[in-house]
């Protein structure tokens, strides 16, 4: 008997176009490095079998699970502001849907599984250091509450793969509510099908938007949908530090998920023009860029729907201005309430972004770290006693001073007593994200040891990223000047 996957396809049922048949390309010695059983029982798999010989034959795509209808997703994308025509999954294989536990239909996609006819000069292969980060990153976002695209397996290959050294391949095993992107509308509107375009975004509307087919304009109302969640999405990335590092239109995802984890990374001290990615040399992609390079996307996104918004030209025109307007309120909106939480302030009042927005000046100017300021500010919302661990993550303690007697005087304002705000404060500011130091180091041990302990070591913290683990206190530190890292790859 083979192992069940509840598969329930409906990419695979659109036209052939969409997508090349391509099953994955088996791997000499492949060998488990982790499962994630509550995945597992989340899509109705079983978690014992899947970690078993029979289960890493199928998450290596040594073989196709039965039911399966193994395809490469066909898209197109702006990278670093030049349109590539045609990318789709160079290294991806899209084995099938299941529908959760949730009633949520998921994708499974094993990533690393060889070429297909999309790789151009690629391997279609994958190195463990970037399945690791994955897998980490991608987790982390879930266990702080953020839309994501989530990690099932990670499969060591039992090959290597030539990146500037050789190094060992990997495949990872990804689950999406949807792996279509921006990109994959702009594949048929480049070609000018808009047939295809209408397949697609009819497609969109009944996987990810259903009340827009209510709408008498639903094309217009899936696109005020994916602008509404991209807005969403973007400003809770500004609040936990996070910075995805490829923002191309082929890497953001139609449901609103954060997708494509390569060089993201967390940031230490606040800094908003903090740039990792080794590849991102004009800071496109840097921190405090992001809201305006997710509007600079939805246009392009509007622009692809165009022949869907109105036959009149200069009226499709209009719903899309109109549509893409209302990004920078709706995105305004969600950062400041998620900065009034973080603060502590659950009533709102006017002049509250100005002192969210004096803070972040202070911790600029100061270099203060990101994550330790807003969770140590938990506590000192309790009680002025507290004070001392946040100013002297300050250069100049002072600064802190002058700003929080701002904020005291605020929360007079508020209703809450001290231990009710400092409990909503810590379940919005966590103490433990995947600070790039230990992503690295994992990668480390993995590449260098085959050693996976501090993988899941890590990951294990991570699960609880608003638990004080007293254990693991050190994780929660920011890096010493010997251990910092500036640079992230993407090693594909
Ligand atoms: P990314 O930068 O990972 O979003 O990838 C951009 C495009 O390059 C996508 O079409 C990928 O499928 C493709 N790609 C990335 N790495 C590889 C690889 N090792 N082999 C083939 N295609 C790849
Ligand atoms: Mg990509």
């Amino acid at each position: 008997m083979t192992i069940h996957f509840p598969f329930d396809n409906t990419y695979a049922r659109l036209p052939e176009r969409f997508f090349a048949r391509m099953a994955p390309t088996s791997v000499r010695a492949p060998r488990l490095i982790r499962l994630n059983r509550d995945l597992a029982l989340q899509l109705r798999l079983d978690p014992d079998r899947l970690s078993g010989p029979e289960g890493l034959e199928l998450l290596s795509g040594n073989r196709v699970p039965d039911a399966a209808e193994p395809i490469a997703m066909a898209y197109a994308g702006h990278q670093f502001g030049q349109f590539v025509p045609q990318l789709g999954d160079g290294r991806a294989i899209l084995l099938g849907e299941v529908v959760d536990r949730d009633g949520i239909r998921r994708d499974i996609q094993l990533k690393g599984s060889g070429p297909t006819p999309f790789s151009r000069r690629g391997d279609g292969r994958a190195a463990v250091g970037p399945v690791l980060r994955e897998y980490l990153v991608s987790e982390a976002m879930a266990a702080l509450g953020l839309p994501t695209t989530r990690a099932l397996a990670a499969a060591l290959t039992g090959e290597t793969v030539v990146r500037e050294t050789r190094l060992p391949g990997a495949v990872l095993t990804r689950v999406a509510s949807s792996h279509v992107r921006v990109g994959t509308f702009q594949f048929f509107a480049v070609r000018q099908d808009v047939e295809g375009l209408r397949l697609l975004a009819d497609y969109v509307i009944g996987r990810h938007y259903p009340q827009a087919a209510e709408s008498d304009r639903p094309y217009r109302a899936l696109l005020d949908q994916v602008i509404a969640a991209q807005a969403n999405l973007i400003a809770r990335w500004l609040h936990i530090g996070f910075i995805h590092g490829v923002m191309n239109t082929d890497n953001m995802s139609i449901a609103g998920e954060t997708i494509d984890y390569g060089p993201c990374a967390f940031m230490d001290a606040y800094d908003p023009a903090t740039v990792f990615s080794s590849i991102d040399q004009q800071g496109r992609y840097a921190y405090g860029n992001q809201p305006r390079i997710g509007l600079w996307n939805l246009t392009r996104l509007a622009e692809a729907l165009l022949p869907l918004l109105s036959e009149d030209e200069e009226k499709a025109v209009a719903e899309a201005n109109e549509a893409l307007v209302a990004y920078s309120g709706k995105f305004e909106a969600a950062y400041h309430a998620g900065l009034r939480h973080k603060l502590g302030l659950l009533t709102k009042r006017e002049e509250d972004p100005t002192l969210a927005g004096d803070l972040l000046k202070a911790m600029a100017e100061n270099q203060a770290d990101f994550t330790l300021t807003f969770r140590r500010l938990s506590d000192a919302a309790a009680g002025p006693e507290a004070d001392e661990a946040v100013r002297s993550l300050f250069i100049n303690p002072l600064a802190y001073d002058a700003w929080a007697a701002r904020w005291r005087e605020r929360l007079s304002h508020e209703p809450q007593d001290g231990a009710t705000r400092q409990a909503a404060m810590r379940v919005v500011n966590p103490a433990y994200i995947p600070r790039n130091h230990h992503v690295e180091a994992v990668i480390q041990a993995a590449v260098e040891r085959d050693d996976f302990a501090p993988f899941e070591e890590l990951l294990m913290v991570l699960s609880q990223p608003y638990e004080d683990q007293p254990a693991f206190a050190h994780y929660a530190e920011p890096p010493e000047p010997h251990e910092r890292v500036y640079r992230t790859f993407c090693g594909t």
